[in-house]
């Protein structure tokens, strides 16, 4: 018999937003649908759940992470911060497909500000699927929510028995379970069957002490990724500049370079007002400012450890706040 919910247990929201940790499966099939089980089919699928927390729910979409946009970000920040502003209750854990977690805990790890945790939680392989990875997933998501080591280190993500801090950490495979990797700076921490182990604080500002809030009016900046290649030439530069881009992440080649035709082309952008930020499709390593591209006389921001996918959203709230390009490299620095 399960334990009937205890009133002194923690008091966790989940908010539920799809993925394929909500997926459905047909028998004998490959494919699979994205966001189909609810977030209370979720939580009734994992009856020990009532060992560790009191659970309340709110669906606040029902997507696979391809489709998360602004609007979606905009509800999960608002509906994340109105659950952490209630002091009953302890910590929030956010169900979400993995192909755009990154970005959405580094977002919100900018524009929520609360200490208590905030835990990103998906599957690799759908709900119904054989050897399902999401209910223990879930169960691990909530162990993290609710312990107290928890708090004060930003957005985690947690999947696998790992914990990744939400800037660190980047899926990295398309189908296996360990597909979260945070090469640069390590796990946040482990997590054994709910019982969670925390390593070193996280390095860079969030949260409590983020200085990012969410424009109420108007949408953010629209900034474009342009992924760098041998061959390159500037039609996609020019592009997203005529598309109304206030800013542009490369994803540049090696240590964030790209060719002389697509090199003239961000030059001519950034003479224009557009944030030049020069990231790296390496998948690791820092770009610095100056190596082989002169950042000091093109006006151009290195990306430092962030990848183009996270380097955007940096991008679009530090736009909000200025268009100074060494304002915008400070943000690269600390965050
Ligand atoms: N496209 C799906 C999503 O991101 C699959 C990834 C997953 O959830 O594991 O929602």
């Amino acid at each position: 018999m399960p334990r009937p919910a205890s009133t002194l247990l923690p008091r966790v929201r989940v908010l539920a937003t799809g993925g394929t940790i909500a997926g459905a499966q047909a028998r004998g099939a490959r494919g699979y649908k994205s966001a189909v089980f609810s977030a209370e089919a979720l939580i009734a699928a994992v009856p020990r759940l009532r060992e560790l927390a009191r659970i309340d729910v709110e669906q606040v979409a029902a997507i696979g992470s391809q489709d998360m946009d602004e609007a979606t970000w905009r509800k999960l920040a608002a509906r994340t911060q109105a659950a952490l502003d209630d002091p009953t209750i302890a910590g929030v854990v956010i169900t979400h497909g993995t192909d755009t977690m990154e970005e959405t805990g580094y977002f919100l790890n900018l524009v929520v500000h609360t200490e208590k945790p905030i835990v990103l939680v998906g599957a690799m392989r759908p709900a119904n699927a054989m050897s399902a990875d999401g209910p223990m997933n879930l169960f691990n998501a909530v162990a993290v929510a609710t312990t107290p080591a928890a708090r004060g280190r930003g957005v985690l993500i947690v999947a696998n028995d790992e914990i990744h801090f939400a800037r660190e950490v980047a899926k990295t495979n398309t189908t296996q379970l360990g597909t979260f990797n945070s090469g640069h700076r390590g796990l946040a921490g482990l997590v054994n069957a709910g019982r969670p182990h925390f390593y070193a604080p996280p390095v860079r500002r969030h949260t409590a002490a983020s200085e990012f809030t969410l424009p109420v009016r108007g949408a953010l900046p629209r900034v474009d990724i342009v992924f760098a290649h041998a061959g390159m030439d500037r039609t996609l530069i020019d592009a997203a500049v005529a598309a109304g881009a206030r800013g542009l992440v490369i994803a540049g080649v090696g240590d964030g370079n790209l060719g002389a035709l697509a090199l003239a082309a961000s030059a001519a952008a950034a003479k224009s007002g557009v944030a030049i930020v020069r990231s790296s499709r390496t998948g690791g390593g820092v770009v610095e400012r100056n190596i082989e591209i002169d950042d000091d006389r093109l006006d151009f921001i290195a990306a430092d450890e962030l990848n183009p996918q996270k380097a955007r959203v940096l991008l679009m709230l530090g736009l909000t706040v200025s268009q100074d390009s060494r304002v915008l490299q400070g943000y690269f620095v600390n965050y």
